[in-house]
């Protein structure tokens, strides 16, 4: 019996209820044998509710003191499990990210892991203990302030850990069964994957699945962690993520693996680009010196009679005022008419290592959106994805439809969602 590393979101541990119900869920996974390390997020909303408080005393909180804010959230849940485990007569101790190791860059509120040191984790381990630490923080290796790595971020802390302490698997327990064939919130009919190519679930995270976080799944894939994604409520076994199927799993490569959607980006159109070399180095030079990740890219044919063209681009609405000012400020020197700023888009994707062999899969994505009369905006594709681009008010339709066309539906309805916001 080897080491397990288990996370437990917000939803999983909301009240005291919550946290005993995963205390004893712990304790077994200890009693069945396994050293096991828990890697546990904030209670419920705390998060949020703290990001509040946070922009009530401040427009823009300082990135330092938000991070040492909001790492409290994370130091609450885990000293309550740590109290509910030992009053079930187990040992545990709990440890800030700091104190577990993790050392990150020192970028507040999105850092990344670059050491897992996990020394202190690993003597407490040897000494009978549980160890209980705080997800989504570290410490920073140069100025040794407390960090962030950004929402969602105990996923990453604990396949982090899993890699640095060899573990057998990193169980990531949230509220929903697993990985579904589309969000079960939008989809009723989403089926629970029993196994997923890692390829497939970096894809499904990038185009907008919140289930795992890209930056975790990448993480998985570099060390090798098995992930298995489950449910706290309902102990089933959820879905595996890794690069083989292991053992005993018993499954065949589906052609689709799901449909994602996303309606967290916004569009941004620079209207009458001179048609001339080193137009779209500048626009996205631009955008790249402002820090900011940019996802899909049009560039349209010009207009022979005025040489000018418009260039499309989409990026996380929350850095949409930042990328409207740095472009503004850049006018002059790239020269162009106008911006044109849209918050009112939804994406979504299909996903599937199948597509590169089988034909057909393109034509029957856009026939399902032209049957749900769905207007495509932009296209982009992959390997093993397409996407397009809708009004954010077609979005949950268009999953629907995409998804029944590819013969995704289950037959009852199986996908269970326990709690949360599904965030
Ligand atoms: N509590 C943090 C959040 O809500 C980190 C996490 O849950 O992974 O984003
Ligand atoms: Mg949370």
């Amino acid at each position: 019996m080897g080491l397990v590393v288990q996370k437990y979101g917000g939803s999983s541990v909301a009240d005291a209820e919550g946290i005993k119900r995963v205390a004893k869920r712990i304790v077994d996974a200890k009693k069945n044998g396994h050293q096991v390390v828990v890697v546990v997020s904030a209670m419920g909303d705390t998060t949020d509710e703290l990001t509040d408080l946070a922009e009530q005393v401040s427009p823009i909180p300082a990135g330092r003191e938000l991070d040492m804010l909001l790492t409290s959230g994370e130091r609450i849940s885990m000293a309550l499990l740590a109290m509910a485990i030992k009053s079930l007569g187990h040992e545990a101790q709990s440890f800030t990210g700091s104190q577990a190791g993790v050392i990150t860059d020192s970028v507040h509120n999105k850092a990344r892991i670059i050491d897992v040191t996990p020394g202190r984790i690993r003597t407490a381990l040897d000494e009978g203990n549980i160890a209980i630490v705080a997800g989504f923080q570290g410490v920073s290796q140069d100025k040794k302030d407390i960090t962030t790595l950004g929402r969602g971020g105990s996923d990453t802390t604990a396949v982090a850990l899993a890699a640095a302490l060899d573990a057998e698997v990193c169980e990531i327990y949230t509220d929903v069964d697993g990985v579904f064939t589309a969000d079960p919130r939008v989809v009723p009919k989403a089926r629970k994957i029993d196994w997923i190519s890692i390829e497939d679930m970096l894809e499904l995270a990038a185009s907008g699945s919140k289930v795992l976080l890209h930056r975790c799944v990448e993480y998985a894939r570099r060390y090798n962690i098995p992930i298995h994604v489950r449910s706290s409520f309902s102990g089933l076994r959820g879905t595996w993520v890794s690069n083989e199927p292991l053992g005993d799993q018993q499954v065949e490569h589906a052609i689709i693996s799901g449909v994602a959607h996303d309606v967290s980006e916004a569009k941004i159109t620079v209207v009458g680009v001179p048609d001339k070399p080193g137009e779209a180095a500048a626009i996205f030079r631009t955008i790249a010196n402002a820090e900011i990740n940019i996802d899909m890219v049009v560039q349209n044919v010009s207009a022979a009679s005025t040489g000018l063209t418009d260039i499309s681009f989409t990026l996380p609405k929350t850095e949409g005022r930042k990328a409207i000012d740095a472009l503004e400020r850049a006018k002059g020197t790239i020269g162009f008419d106008s911006l044109r700023y849209d918050d009112q888009i939804g994406k979504i994707s299909l996903v599937g290592a199948g597509m590169k062999t089988n034909p057909g899969v393109t034509a029957g994505f856009f026939e399902a959106l032209s049957e749900a009369n769905v207007n495509i905006e932009l296209i982009s594709t992959s390997e093993i994805r397409i996407s397009v681009v809708t009004r954010a008010d077609d979005v949950n339709e268009a999953v629907r439809a995409v998804h029944t066309a590819f013969g995704l539906d289950t037959e009852s309805d199986e996908a269970v969602v326990y709690g949360g916001t599904g965030r």
